[in-house]
């Protein structure tokens, strides 16, 4: 339902879960974090309110990061509870993942998925997408936002995905259809977001994702393409209501 990714200098933690406070009037279920640092990836998540998730990260904290994804879920395939909260992690623990929005074959990819012997940790059509991730790196290199838009072009439906590697800190990837994704560009950081209400209170530069693009933020950079691969000239706009 929410979606916030970070890549800068600041606590990846507080812009992240601070973003999702900003778009908890949307409703939702559950809500969880996931951090890149030097030694790869760390997560939390947890059925309820977000007080719920700020309690388990004063319980249990995670190191600090400055590369970050979070969500906040409505449920649409799998109970709202802890273990369908996003993000979700492939087998390795290498990506996490979070996705607003429902990919409707994901039965027959999770099927295939499981055939090549990856075991799925939840009930959600979201946890594919980090399984298919593992299985694209390879041929796609290490490049994210390639295997990102390997797996994009297999799925059907409706998504705003945001997507972490553990194994590089500093670098966030996002993929749209038929679904919000906005970045914000600061200065030495840049943010995604399902709505510019996450990151009003650090920039009010916007750019928009068309339908079908694929956005990768470092702290310096944004770029954009197509699914193809073709890059896209974003355009950026600035942000003049009151939040
Ligand atoms: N379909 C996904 C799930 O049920 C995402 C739901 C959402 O948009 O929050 O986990």
């Amino acid at each position: 339902c929410g979606i916030v990714g970070y890549a800068g200098s600041r606590s990846a933690q507080d812009v992240v879960v601070g973003g999702l406070r900003r778009l908890e009037y949307r409703g939702y279920d559950s809500a969880g974090v996931a951090l890149v640092t030097p030694g790869g990836l760390v997560s939390r998540k947890r059925a309820g309110k977000l007080t719920n998730l700020d309690k388990l990260l004063a319980e249990a904290p995670l190191p600090t990061a400055h590369t970050g994804i979070g969500h906040t879920r409505w449920a649409t395939h799998g109970a709202p509870n802890d273990l369908n909260a996003h993000p979700h992690l492939d087998s390795s623990g290498r990506f996490a993942v979070v996705h607003n929005g429902i990919i409707e074959n994901f039965a027959e990819l999770r099927a295939e998925l499981e055939a090549k012997g990856r075991e799925f940790a939840s009930e959600t059509d979201t946890e594919t997408v980090a399984h298919l991730l593992a299985e694209e790196i390879g041929p796609a290199g290490d490049d994210l936002a390639e295997a990102v838009r390997a797996v994009a072009r297999r799925l059907e439906g409706a998504f705003t995905l945001v997507i972490a590697d553990g194994e590089q800190p500093g670098l966030v990837v996002g993929a749209r259809r038929n679904s919000p994704l906005v970045a914000g560009r600061g200065d030495g950081e840049n943010f995604l977001a399902s709505d510019v209400a996450a990151f009003i209170d650090y920039t009010r530069e916007a750019v928009e994702l068309g339908q079908d693009q694929v956005v990768a933020i470092t702290a310096d950079a944004i770029s954009v393409t197509d699914f193809s691969g073709e890059s896209v000239e974003p355009s950026t706009y600035h942000v003049d209501w009151d939040a």
